[in-house]
């Protein structure tokens, strides 16, 4: 379920978990139905049902349907011209997924810094980067990829209009932000994965929505949709007997996870709701922490997929963190920046060490849609009798 996920620390009963599903009665009777159907792999309504849901909710004029948001990602960054011999910016602080894409198609990432406020990719280091480029005579980019992290929309605006200018197409890794969006602004009124050339959704277990494992692919150009679902069905041309006019993948969803999907989505606007609530609870309780957690901009209403706190040094994270494993509660360090992992420890890099700070001292706790009061009580007593331990410790 959560097999992409690193720094997972094994489940145990009785345990609270960081972030799993919640599936009722209407999962059941839809993959059920999708079932009896007949209709099991990815030729089925339900895909199609999946992809028309996954428009209206964002807006979004096409959707593709595919088996993950890391396969949906690399039909994306390919359909938007990332290829050998060519460069892709994208956001340090990220999980590996957002990248990897990028050097399946033979393209090198440079890895941009976050900046404080919302912890996703700086602007202002884009923006700089495209107009250097663009002086210099060196080549644009082939994409520039922005990740909304934890569910908290990215400073998009001012990078899509720059991006414009240069003719650079900006993908927007939105797996961890389905149903988050601009509420001020100049984006505002869209939701995160509409506002770029193309945006990417994961259905991974663990996030805001699931169908076990799926992605999906939304962009309003019908070119560049057609040719995402072209090659997601092994770039079989229709009506020709098995004539494949390029390399493709096997990367369609199938009939029974997008019946999961669906149905689970029918259901999104109370997991939002369920996650705002989470994170306010968690908010108040921890006030007078020494617990950093940056306001959330007015311009924004995020997905509140992971709860993420910093906390005041590494130290007391790691130790925090032993402690809450310790009662059971199942808390994670925030993501390890790219340029920290061994096949990205190469990359150009962009800015200063704001990603490496968030890894230092950050951590993120349970968050499920299905988190009831008394378990989240008992994550927020663990955590307040740390600190009330660790500052008797050191007065
Ligand atoms: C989960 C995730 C992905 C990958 O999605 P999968 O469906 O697990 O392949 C990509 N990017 C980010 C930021 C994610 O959190």
């Amino acid at each position: 379920m959560t097999t992409s996920e690193p720094e997972e620390l094994p489940s145990r009963s009785g345990s609270v978990p960081l972030a799993v599903p919640d599936l009722g009665e209407a999962e059941m009777a839809a993959v059920v139905s999708a079932l009896r159907s007949g209709f099991v792999s990815s030729v089925g309504p339900a895909v199609e049902d999946f992809e028309q849901a996954v428009c209206s909710l964002t807006g979004s004029r096409f959707a593709v349907a595919c088996s993950s948001g890391s396969a949906a990602l690399h039909v994306a960054a390919r359909v938007a011209g990332v290829c050998g011999g060519t460069e892709v910016l994208v956001s340090d602080f990220t999980f590996i997924g957002s990248v990897n894409p990028v050097r399946y198609l033979g393209a090198e990432p440079v890895l941009v810094d976050s900046e404080q406020q919302t912890w996703n990719i700086d602007p202002s280091l884009v923006i700089e980067e495209l107009h250097r480029r663009a002086r210099s005579g060196i080549p644009q980019p082939a994409a520039v990829i922005v990740v909304h992290i934890f569910g908290q929309p990215a400073k998009l605006a001012p990078i899509l209009e720059v991006a414009a200018l240069y003719g650079v197409p900006v993908i927007e890794d939105a797996a961890e932000s389905l149903g988050a969006r601009w509420v001020g602004g100049p984006l505002a009124g869209r939701q995160t994965g509409s506002a770029g050339t193309l945006g990417v959704y994961s259905f991974n277990g663990n996030k805001v929505v699931t169908c076990g494992g799926g992605g999906m692919v939304v962009t309003d150009d019908d070119r560049l949709a057609a040719h995402a679902r072209h090659l997601t069905q092994q770039a079989k041309v229709a009506g020709v007997g098995y004539l494949h006019d390029e390399v493709g993948y096997n990367y369609r969803l199938t009939n029974l996870s997008a019946a999961l999907g669906k149905a689970q989505l029918g259901r999104i606007q109370s997991f939002l709701v369920a996650k705002q609530n989470i994170a306010a609870r968690y908010d108040v309780a921890f006030q007078d922490l020494p617990l950093h957690r940056p306001t959330e901009p007015d311009w924004s209403a995020s997905s509140n997929w992971l709860y993420s706190v910093l906390a005041p040094s590494r130290d007391l994270k790691d130790r925090l963190l032993v402690d809450l494993h310790e009662q059971g509660v199942e808390a994670r360090p925030l993501w390890r920046p790219l340029h920290a992992q061994p096949p990205y420890a190469g990359c150009r890099r962009l800015g200063g060490d704001v990603a490496d700070g968030l890894f230092e001292r950050g951590l993120s706790l349970p968050s499920s849609v299905g988190l009831d009061d008394q378990d989240q009580q008992r994550v927020i007593k663990v955590v307040r009798s740390f600190f009330s331990r660790t500052q008797r410790a050191s007065p």
